[in-house]
């Protein structure tokens, strides 16, 4: 079992120039200076509508703004504060992955997204993750840095500018580096900003926030503060022992009460009137680890309801319209997570051991899919981003 570090430099950073689209800097900066903090509005509505021509937007010509206040919040705020220093694409599919240089950049707070032919991207929340996840490269680098709100409302701004058309990119899945629970006030506040009509008006379910769920209070804040966003829970084994043994951080919520949580949660926010909340359950298949019939079978009965559950005509993955996603673990994984140090010598399963997996859970009535890696020539793929080259470089 890979144990949990916390790196050194895993407090928070202190930023200057601070990113324009990080709310609580820049309510800190407007009380400071006496202005209302309804005027962030203006402020963004100028960012944003420049954000697609080459240069960018100048913010001391934010107009309507004292020429004092602008000229100090030019010197206090920038539009981004990081910068892609290594663009690659995949020969597969298409994938792209951007290597990102944070401001005053740590020799290793460097982080990597991945943005899809989908137009989806791949955001991180952390530098690294100290969650320690046995399959992962990333949770094998420890933590090295949480990313402020405005650095994770960033990435989307320098995806789009890589893609070259602006509006492409409209959804946003928190599976790049570390823990959004991690990171909760940041993740919380960035998720704000995405929705935000004002700054980039994404739609709440466009945007998915994907967890092993490694603290039971900020699980249940992100339920109670961000209701409407799409759910991922990285489940990776069918009972708590296993679990344990993959994800460390699993300790911290038991198997049934987090499928508990996400019960009531799914109960409390789908209904008459509302739309059902769609719930992504993960589970990575790690050779002669947790991808035998026996594993199968535990997992589909693990999707019918525990017996202090109210609701039970139906199977939990059914009732939820949630979806079971099954991927392959990478052996290209192993190689990155042995050059960090990882012992861990897991080994992907047969194409008929998957099938294998899938069609028991399917003939329990469980929906479930294999989600395909995207980008993994390219070490964009899941529980690859640790890697910070790659083939293809475009820049
Ligand atoms: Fe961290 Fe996610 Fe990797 Fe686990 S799988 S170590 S939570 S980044």
């Amino acid at each position: 079992m890979a144990p949990i570090s916390a790196g050194p430099s895993a407090r928070r950073r202190e930023l200057h120039p601070k990113p324009i689209f990080d709310e609580p800097a820049l309510r800190t900066f407007l009380t400071g200076h006496g202005i209302k903090t309804v005027h962030m509005a203006r402020i963004w509505k100028h960012v944003v509508s420049q954000l697609s021509e080459s240069t960018w937007p100048r913010l001391d010509e934010v107009p309507g703004l004292p020429q004092r206040i602008r000229d100090a919040l030019a010197a206090e705020f920038t539009v981004v504060t990081s910068q892609v220093v290594k663009t690659s694409v995949s020969e597969l599919d298409g994938t792209m992955k951007l290597l990102i240089r944070l401001q005053a950049e740590h020799p290793d707070q460097r982080q990597a997204d991945r943005c899809g032919e989908r137009d989806t991207l791949c955001v991180s929340s952390q530098v690294g993750c100290r969650l320690g996840c046995t399959f992962c490269a990333t949770g094998t680098m420890g933590l090295l840095g949480n990313l402020w709100p405005g650095e994770i409302q960033e990435q989307l701004i320098l995806a789009r500018r890589q893609k070259g058309h602006s509006a492409s990119i409209c959804n946003v899945v928190f599976m790049g580096m570390g823990e959004p629970l991690e990171n909760f006030d940041a993740v919380s506040s960035a998720v704000k900003g995405f929705v935000d009509p004002m700054r980039f008006g994404l739609a709440p379910s466009s945007i998915t926030v994907s967890t092993v769920g490694s603290s039971p209070h900020h699980m249940q804040r992100m339920l109670e503060e961000l209701p409407k966003i799409r759910l991922a829970v990285s489940l990776h084994a069918p009972n708590q022992q296993l679990r344990e043994e993959l994800v460390p951080a699993a300790k911290a919520i038991p198997i049934e009460k987090l499928l508990q949580l996400v019960d009531n949660h799914v109960e409390q926010t789908s209904g008459e009137g509302k739309r059902q909340r769609t719930v992504m359950m993960s589970y990575v298949l790690l050779k002669g680890v947790n991808d035998s019939p026996a594993h199968a079978a535990e997992l589909a009965a693990l999707s019918r309801p525990t017996s202090h559950c109210e609701f039970d005509p139906l199977q939990r993955f059914r009732r939820h319209n949630s979806r079971l996603g099954i991927a392959m673990y990478l052996q290209s994984v192993l190689k990155e997570m042995r050059s960090l140090g990882n012992a861990h010598a897991y080994e992907e399963p047969s194409p008929q051991t998957v099938d294998d997996f899938l069609q028991i859970l399917a003939d329990s009535d469980i929906r479930v899919f294999e989600r395909r890696h995207h980008g993994r020539d390219i070490a964009a793929a899941c529980g690859q981003l640790a890697k910070l080259e790659g083939p293809n470089v475009c820049d």
